[in-house]
């Protein structure tokens, strides 16, 4: 249970975000939402966590590529519940080009919000973890924290780096109480993937059907795609006391996929 905890989630407006937070919620945490989308819709999320699981929701609109508002956002969780608990790092964008072709600025934008966004997150809400003596921090990671695919340096490069930020972290906290791990889905159903088939059709002369066969599902032995609620439940998991001596872990959930 998560009882008398707070959660913050990046990037839970939508998609796996979402979910962790549902889940949580569902444990009986204090949740923070943070993300873009529609303000009627984000504030349908946000009370929909209230009034079905009893707890608090705050919303957050911090940009992840913003350094202070990523600091901001989690002084207002402590200050809002008292404490910051989990942090679960998930925010996170794709573009999908050949290098030579790739833009400078989404360089820049993909490393700023899938890996810096975790640092910067990280550096604020250690101090509070380290104090109380308990912590669980999570980065939404991906099978391409393990393994590359072409036109997606800066996506593989991102969450590689991630990768090497939760041991790191995972050491430094380790005699505190508090677990630093990945979770690295293969692909999952949301509107990040459906969102790169276009891209990935134009890049490599596919059509929609054969984008999800030949290149999506190409890499997932299983044939099937991850579900947000399979990744929330292992978040869930990652919090109990039952995971208190997983860390510095990158736990695949992709199918087969990094298997191979
Ligand atoms: P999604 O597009 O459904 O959700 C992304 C979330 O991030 C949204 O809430 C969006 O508003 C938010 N966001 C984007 N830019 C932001 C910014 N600058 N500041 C604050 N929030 C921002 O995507 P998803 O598939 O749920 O992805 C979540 C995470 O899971 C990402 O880190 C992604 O790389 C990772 N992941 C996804 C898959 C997959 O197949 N969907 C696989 C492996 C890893």
């Amino acid at each position: 249970t998560l009882k008398t905890r707070t959660a913050l989630v990046t990037g839970s407006t939508s998609g796996i975000g979402l979910a962790i937070a549902r889940a949580f919620a569902a444990e009986g945490a204090n949740i923070v939402l943070n993300g873009f989308g529609k303000p009627e819709e984000i504030e349908q999320a946000r009370t929909a966590i209230e009034s079905e699981f009893g707890v608090r929701a705050l919303y957050s609109g911090a940009d992840m590529s913003k350094p202070a508002e990523i600091g901001a956002m989690v002084r207002d969780a402590q200050e809002c519940f008292g404490s910051l608990d989990v942090l679960v790092n998930n925010a996170g964008i794709q573009f999908v080009s050949p290098i030579e072709e790739f833009p400078t600025e989404k360089w820049e934008q993909i490393i700023a919000i899938n890996l810096s966004s975790a640092f910067h997150a990280m550096h604020a809400a250690i101090p509070g973890m380290k104090a109380r003596g308990w912590g669980r921090i999570i980065n939404t990671a991906s099978a391409h924290s393990l393994v590359a695919s072409p036109f997606k340096s800066a996506y593989v490069a991102a969450k590689h780096g991630i990768a090497g930020l939760t041991k790191t972290a995972a050491l430094e906290l380790a005699p505190h109480k508090v677990t630093v791990n990945c979770i690295s889905p293969g692909y999952v159903w949301t509107p990040l993937v459906e969102a790169q088939i276009p891209d990935t059709m134009k890049a490599r002369n596919l059509t929609k059907e054969q984008v999800i066969e030949e290149v999506l599902l190409k890499a997932q032995p299983t044939k099937e795609f991850v579900t947000v609620d399979q990744v929330a439940a292992l978040a869930v998991f990652l919090c109990s006391d039952a995971a208190s001596q997983i860390t510095g872990a990158n736990i695949p959930m992709d199918g087969g996929w990094t298997a191979q």
